[in-house]
């Protein structure tokens, strides 16, 4: 009995060496391909894959006896398709969304949980199109475990960059135990701090712990349980405290900023990106094209919570429904007025304020905020991917890239919209099944979509 279980135990281990041993070749037929954002998109095109990697791009229709050793090529057919790169949302927090109850869950819910959400999330996200993302914000361990599990290919997500916890000042932004009593909520998390020395303590235990970036509340926000209004948090020292600390240590800084003056405090202070950026002004604009830091302007997030105060008033308290209705339109202007002065854009979302899976919608209200659809393209694949120093991985196709690929039924640079429903998508080499229905959402899209 013994010998029969190890004799079999051996033999599915020879089956399963000889099978990963095998390298996996795949050809895409594209009818028409975007490959760069920046550049005009070509007709009938062959895009080789072989594993994880794009091996070339080339004009025709080839076929798996022109390429060597592909004899067992699939072909994937794309030729009445518009095929582009995976999307990249640089601003999401896929470890939750907005739910009922959402107080009491905040104190029993556990970071084991969170990862699995994190993971269904996850999957939403990616058969949305979006293959890649960065996670700004969020419990550290529940979110450094899946992107660990996601980036060593031991289970499927978009490919992921993470912050840990938000660096936020007691009572700010940030500070999730805001509103609650000490003894239901003890210990503010390890991203809370005051003054420089702590700041620059938050900044290298998010490090330490595995943060790819940091996230730092620059000014107060929407959502938090607080009627702070949304002005600068951190003062220009703190400021400067950790973004030193964390470019000292190789890592950029993103800032979340609605407020002006906070929001230039973070550009003179070297921020590498302002999350939001709603109430910034001319001057703003000129400072930054002066640093080169990324607008990272997240309209859906802005829509959806003006959306939420409007029609059911109950849903947050009132220091939350006023700061909703009144920075929620401020965003569209912002990002035109940006755009128009030449700011760089990297798209994102604040996905989790919308329901995950509906990040495309941000392409659509970056167009209706009057930015031009190859430049939302182009914040949404190649300067995201600079932005997160993924140049040389994804953003574009092209040989040596990973394969992150999607298509659609339209052209996207005439009808943004239809990247909200891609028709195929493949993360990393991996085609994504995209036959799964999308859970009910809690804000439905508006009609038409
Ligand atoms: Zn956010």
């Amino acid at each position: 009995m013994f010998k029969k279980t190890l004799l079999a135990t051996v033999m599915t281990l020879g089956i399963t060496i000889s099978a990963e041993a095998a390298d996996k070749w795949k050809i895409i037929h594209a009818g028409t391909l975007l490959a760069d954002a920046r550049e005009e998109a070509k007709t009938e095109q062959t895009i080789v894959i072989k594993n994880k990697k794009i091996i070339s791009v080339s004009d025709g229709y080839l076929s798996a006896s022109d390429i060597d050793g592909a004899d067992n090529a699939e072909i994937i057919d794309l030729k009445d398709q518009y095929v582009m790169a995976g999307l990249i949302d640089a601003h999401t927090h896929i470890l939750g969304q907005q739910e009922a109850n959402s107080r009491e869950k905040r104190v029993t819910r556990s970071s084991q949980y969170s990862t699995l959400m994190g993971v269904e999330f996850g999957m939403r996200t990616l058969r949305a199109g979006f293959t890649t993302i960065r996670n700004v914000g969020g419990d550290r361990n529940a979110i450094f475990a899946y992107r660990d599990a996601v980036n060593n290919d031991l289970i499927m997500g978009p490919r992921i960059k993470a912050a840990g916890q938000t660096i936020s000042p007691t009572g700010g932004h940030g500070d999730g135990s805001n509103g609650y009593r000490d003894d239901i909520f003890p210990n503010p998390h390890t991203g809370i701090c005051d003054g420089i020395e702590s700041c620059r303590r938050a900044v290298r235990t998010q490090i330490k712990h595995g943060a790819d970036h940091i996230k730092y509340v620059a000014t107060g926000g929407v959502l938090s349980k607080t009627a702070t209004g949304t002005g600068q948090q951190f003062t220009d020292e703190e400021q400067i405290a950790l973004i030193e600390a964390a470019h000292a240590m190789g890592r950029k800084v993103a800032a979340h900023a609605h407020g002006r003056i906070g929001l230039e405090a973070a550009l003179r202070a070297g921020v590498d990106s302002i999350e939001h950026g709603s109430y910034l002004d001319e001057g703003t604009a000129d400072l930054f094209v002066e640093t080169g830091a990324y607008l990272v302007p997240t309209l859906i997030a802005g829509y959806t919570v003006e959306r939420i105060a409007k029609e059911r008033p109950d849903f947050f308290i009132p220091a939350v429904r006023q700061k909703a209705l009144d920075v929620g339109p401020m965003m569209k202007k912002a990002l035109k007025l940006a755009h128009d002065k030449g700011v760089k854009i990297a798209f994102g979302t604040d996905a989790g304020v919308n329901d995950h899976g509906t990040n495309g919608y941000e392409l659509v209200l970056m167009r209706d905020a009057g930015m031009p659809e190859r430049a939302i393209l182009v914040s949404a694949t190649v300067n995201a991917a600079d932005l997160m120093e993924l140049t040389s991985v994804t953003g574009t196709i092209e040989a040596g890239k990973e394969a992150d690929i999607i298509a659609s039924k339209a052209d996207p640079l005439e009808d943004i919209g239809t990247l909200m429903n891609p028709t195929f998508v493949m993360a990393r080499g991996t085609e994504i099944d995209l036959d799964v229905p999308r859970p009910a959402d809690l804000f439905p899209w508006p009609e038409g979509y």
